[in-house]
């Protein structure tokens, strides 16, 4: 499918062609649509780089029936947020309830009226598209637009919970600009607001892979989680950062370290496990930029939690 369309994408899951056929008619003027003829399909496509915004659902079919998909599509929190309508000549009030408990937003019987598929379809994207956006502004920093405190919580919660699962290691980098209250007394809030996000995109520019997250961890204060990665690894980043940073030259005349800002940083991996929790680490890579600004900021300090 093409990246750069701006149609919501739909997918129809029905084993009779003819079924889909019809569907794929009526939605494809004002969606971009794709066909599975099973479950598995059906859970390959939603998982897939480019899930769908809506699924349309039909519930008997050969192997995997309907409500294991959708079952299994509500399970995973990759794919538990896309809306579901089962569309199905089961009729009964048995069958719709059982549809609505499994998770499904809406339920069509066959044989269907297209305006009111088109309807239905048309009000969940719509719902869809909101409150994603909804999500992602309750998840972003108000100044840098970069993930916020809360986004932070939830994905080290996540990253924890998985590298526990995986036994991989998991790095976090806590990062603080050098004298930045000097520096807002000698240029003014609004430079210091500037000054913040150009260390937030330069921060966001500098992580290379899709599971890292960089995060306003608050003030002056960056939280960088690195999944699957060594202390080698972000010790590597931490040191990418810092010239990153030091290239773009920002004055700081007033800094004592050096006329540029610059930047401390923390840095603690652990192997987590099952029974511990996010905070040792966070609490470890903390210790770590205190030691990086009482031995005279502008560096960065790798510590190993001891658990
Ligand atoms: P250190 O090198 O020890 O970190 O010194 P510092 O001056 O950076 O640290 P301190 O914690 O004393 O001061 C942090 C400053 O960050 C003070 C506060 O005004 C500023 N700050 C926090 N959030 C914002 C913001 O959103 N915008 C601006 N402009 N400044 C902020
Ligand atoms: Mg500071
Ligand atoms: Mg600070």
């Amino acid at each position: 499918m093409d990246k750069t369309s701006h149609k919501q994408s739909v997918l129809i899951v029905d084993d009779e062609p003819v079924n889909a056929r019809i569907l794929v008619e009526l939605l494809c003027p004002n969606y971009a649509v794709r066909v599975a003829v099973n479950g598995v399909g059906a859970l390959r496509v939603a998982r897939s780089e480019i899930p769908p915004d809506l699924i349309l659902l039909d519930i008997v079919m050969p192997g995997m029936d309907g409500y294991e998909v959708c079952r299994e599509l509500k399970a995973d929190p990759f794919t538990q947020d896309i809306p579901v309508i089962f569309i199905t000549a089961k009729d009964s009030e048995q069958d719709q309830i059982k549809g609505f408990d499994i998770g499904a937003v809406d339920y069509i019987t066959k044989p269907f009226s297209p305006v009111v598929v088109e309807a239905r379809v048309k009000t969940h994207v719509e719902l869809k598209i909101k409150s994603e956006l909804l999500k992602n502004l309750s998840f972003s920093d108000g100044l840098t637009g970069i993930a916020n405190r809360r986004r932070f919580d939830e994905y080290m919660a996540y990253a924890w919970n998985f590298s526990a699962r995986e036994s991989l290691p998991l790095s976090l980098i806590m990062i603080d600009i050098d004298h930045f209250k000097l520096f807002n007394d000698n240029y003014g809030h609004l430079a210091g607001d500037a000054c913040l996000v150009q260390v937030s995109q330069t921060l966001t520019n500098s992580i290379k892979r899709k599971t890292d997250m960089a995060a306003r961890y608050g003030g002056e204060e960056f939280g960088c989680i690195l999944p699957h990665t060594s202390s080698d690894g972000a010790l590597a980043l931490a040191n990418n950062l810092s010239d990153n940073l030091q290239s773009l030259s920002i004055p700081h005349v007033r800094s004592g370290t050096c006329g540029w800002v610059t930047i401390s940083q923390g840095v603690a991996t652990v192997v987590p496990s099952k029974n511990t929790r996010p905070d040792t680490l966070i609490k470890v890579a903390d210790e770590a930029l205190y030691q990086a600004k009482s031995e005279g900021r502008n560096r960065i300090i790798c510590l190993a939690p001891d658990i």
